[in-house]
């Protein structure tokens, strides 16, 4: 059985993908911080899921992360890098600390959980990394700019990495994400909301099962021969 790691997976997008890589035969570990009995309530709910709790901002907790999934499953197979988080506001309002706590959890975050289930990968000569974006990073958002710098990171970080490591065996690819139903969109206005989801040709948000379902393409083998690619998941907002 292939072991797969969500970070972030107690809520939203990681929950559902958890669910999904289960449902399609998966071993999985549900990455969470602050929302223990959730990722404990999913871990139950699925066939074979392992609650656990890491700050991924932090590189003795992501370590320590990994070599828990090698001792006792004999490895990652495959990380879907999605926890993350958002801050609205104006640009140079925020303070030093705000601006960290975006880039470590978004960018550094994802930058070392790879770093440590590479060696799992290379010494197997196979494995799978999913990022998850976000269409800000692709495009761009006023008063997300600290965020969208992070998710164009990402897509960065996941074109340079698939070219260093696809000789290895392993494909690395992207997910970016318009808007979706989530916690982190539930302090938007009612106003804010139905005036972006106008501009969503589709006429409506994103489920977080529709970003999942993606997430398990690119961890099946039905993507095989995808590397280094980011698939917009945004009900055509951002082309
Ligand atoms: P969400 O519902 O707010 O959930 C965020 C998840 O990230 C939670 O499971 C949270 O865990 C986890 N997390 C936050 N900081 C963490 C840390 N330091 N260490 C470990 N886990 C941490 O967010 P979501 O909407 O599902 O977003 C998932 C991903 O999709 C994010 O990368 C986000 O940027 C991206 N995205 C979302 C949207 C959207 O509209 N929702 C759009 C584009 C991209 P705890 O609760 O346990 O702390």
């Amino acid at each position: 059985m292939k072991t797969v790691v969500i970070t972030g997976a107690s809520r939203g997008i990681g929950s559902k993908a958890a669910q999904a890589l289960s449902d399609a035969g998966y071993r999985v570990i549900i990455n969470y911080l602050h929302s223990e009995s959730k990722a404990n309530a999913l871990a139950d709910s699925l066939k074979e899921a392992y609650p656990y709790k890491a700050d991924i901002s932090k590189a003795d907790d992501v370590k320590a992360m990994f070599d828990y999934v090698r001792k006792r499953f004999g490895g990652t197979d495959i990380l879907v890098n999605n926890a993350g988080v958002s801050h609205i506001g104006v640009f140079q309002l925020m303070s030093d600390e705000e601006i960290a706590r975006v880039l470590d959890i978004n960018l550094k975050g994802a930058v070392l959980c790879t770093k440590y289930a590479l060696p799992d990968m290379i010494k197997k000569h196979s494995g799978i990394i999913i990022n998850v974006a976000s269409m800000w990073g692709e495009d761009g958002a006023s008063c997300e700019v600290v965020y969208s710098a992070s998710k164009a990171g990402i897509i960065g970080f996941t074109k340079a990495l698939a070219k260093e490591v696809g000789m290895s065996g392993i494909r690395v690819n992207c997910v970016s994400p318009g808007v979706i139903d989530t916690d982190m969109n539930k302090e938007l206005e009612p106003d804010t909301l139905s005036f972006l989801t106008n501009d969503i040709p589709l006429k409506r948000i994103g489920l977080p099962s529709e970003v999942a379902s993606v997430i398990r393409f690119l961890a099946s083998n039905d993507s095989s021969y995808l590397n280094g690619i980011t698939i917009s998941v945004n009900g055509g907002m951002v082309m």
